[in-house]
């Protein structure tokens, strides 16, 4: 006897589709697909075992739940990882894979294997890549190649926007579209972008990848105005399968550059073409940004980068010296990892610094060396000299505003947010009392800076972006408190 429970899988996915949102739907559910059923189960493929887990562990009981609901029966949902088929000729001959359900479409080799290596997610398939091994292309032209998913260490501060860059790697166009990554400096935006670049460049050779930054854009369309060739400029941006731009925050007080690329963003959108972008910043927050193209990067997948921890920095510098083949002993790298703890860039500066005297010098790297070449780079809070003026500096240049705007008496929301954003880190890093920096705030009173505190506070718990910024804000002010 045959069993097909299919009506009610599909009938439980639609009605799941209503009770998740659009980004959870097409992250998870989309790459679910119906295979075949059992007396008490209902089997379905899924294209890796990391995803297989992943569903397991957030949906299992619901979709168990609901499928109960519908058939009045006890079924079971069983996976099955299955590397979808390779593509049959027909399928190779197209160029754009898009529109298809995750999984569906894969490189021409039909192999893929994404390692994230050290302290990192498996996203990796059950069974060993078929060979003959595949023919690799050659590196793209404006991709570091060195910026792979393999040398990304993921941890708790990135895995969702690295899962979600795998994802995409994996069916460009598809599911996260637009996607956003954003995050403070050297926390590896570029890295990941790139990697999704160069991830699909290796599995799907007929795609036009297209990576620049947004300065890059900004100067390409002006030169494309200046030399009347504004065609050839849109045939490079609008005929991209995957449109890839970093730094987006460049685009704040450039309303020309942001008509164009609202031009080129609908192109790309309409004819189901992947873009992802990076910025460092949440969109909320880009000043002079039109609302139309404001709509558009939001509209999509927005993931943040946070500042990675202990454990993850310590898998960072492994995995460097280990590729690098660097000599370097475990107390050392625990010293860096203790000592630098802002952002991946430094951690990194950090090493080169040291394994650069180590071989000037030809002497073995040791925790004496160490901290005798990286006391400099490493900071201790006492150290600091943050001052309210580095504080208002800081908050003011992030929402391109003057010091005097922030003192002043102007109350409009462009200008109270920040005021009182900024009254916040001053009471965060400083031992000033409320009377104090209201003094220095345009003679406020204190409690004028309790109330702004707390509706900081109060959005914060509200607002999940505003956390991330306030921790970028107090980086900055930290590494400029630093230099003076
Ligand atoms: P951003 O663009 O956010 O300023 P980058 O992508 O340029 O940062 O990252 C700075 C450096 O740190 C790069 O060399 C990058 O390879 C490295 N890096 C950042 N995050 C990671 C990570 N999770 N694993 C390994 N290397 C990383
Ligand atoms: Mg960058």
């Amino acid at each position: 006897m045959s069993w097909d429970y299919s009506i009610f899988w599909n009938e439980a996915i639609k009605q799941l589709q209503d009770e998740v949102s659009e980004q959870e739907f097409n992250m998870w559910f989309n790459g679910m697909e119906y295979a075949e059923s059992t007396d008490s189960a209902v089997v379905v493929r899924v294209p890796s075992s990391f995803y297989r887990d992943q569903v397991k562990q957030r949906y299992y009981n619901r979709i168990r739940d609901k499928l109960y609901e519908l058939s009045g029966m006890q079924l079971a949902l069983e996976f099955r990882v299955e590397r979808p088929a390779s593509p049959t000729s027909a399928e190779s001959g197209n160029p754009h894979p898009h529109g298809q359900a995750v999984g569906a479409h894969r490189g021409a080799n039909g192999t893929s294997r994404h390692g994230f290596g050290v302290a990192s997610v498996e996203y990796a398939d059950d069974e060993p890549a078929p060979s003959p091994q595949p023919r690799r292309p050659a590196p793209h032209p404006n991709l570091r190649g060195e910026y792979t998913f393999d040398n990304f260490v993921v941890g708790n501060n990135n895995s969702f926007a690295a899962n979600a860059a795998v994802a995409i790697a994996k069916n460009p166009g598809t599911g996260y579209n637009p996607c956003l990554i954003y995050g403070g400096v050297g926390l590896g935006k570029t890295h990941l972008i790139q990697a999704i670049g160069n991830s699909v460049h290796r599995e799907f050779s007929n795609l036009k990848i297209v990576y620049v930054t947004m300065e890059s854009f900004t100067n390409d369309f002006i030169q494309s105005i200046r030399e009347k060739k504004m065609q050839s400029f849109k045939n490079k941006y609008r005929y991209a399968d995957v449109l890839l731009i970093d730094d987006i925050h460049f685009l704040q007080k450039k309303p020309e550059t942001q008509e164009e690329l609202f031009h080129t963003f609908n192109a790309l959108y309409d004819a189901n073409k992947q873009m992802v972008f990076t910025c460092d910043r949440p969109v909320s927050e880009i000043r002079d940004l039109t609302d139309r193209l404001r709509s558009r990067f939001e509209r999509g997948l927005n993931v943040d980068l946070q500042p990675p921890s202990y454990e993850t920095r310590f898998a960072i510098l492994r995995k460097k010296t280990e590729r690098a083949l660097i000599n370097i002993p475990e107390e050392v790298i625990e010293l860096i990892c203790n000592n630098v703890t802002t952002n991946v860039r430094d951690l990194e500066a950090a090493l080169t610094k040291l394994v650069a005297y180590a071989e000037l010098v030809n002497k073995k790297i040791s925790l004496e060396i160490a901290q005798q070449q990286l006391k400099d780079m490493f900071q201790s809070p006492q150290q600091y000299n943050i001052t309210v003026d580095v504080i208002q500096r800081t908050v003011a240049d992030y929402f391109s505003l003057s010091t005097h705007d922030l003192k002043g008496k102007k109350r409009t929301k462009v200008i109270a947010f920040p005021r009182q954003l900024a009254m916040y880190i001053c009471r965060e890093l400083t031992e000033l009392s409320t009377t104090e920096v209201g003094l220095e705030f345009g003679g406020r009173d204190h409690t004028t800076v309790m109330y702004a505190c707390q509706r900081i506070e109060n959005r914060m718990r509200t607002d999940p972006t505003l956390e991330p910024t306030i921790q970028s804000l107090i980086r900055s002010i930290k590494e400029h408190g630093n230099k003076q």
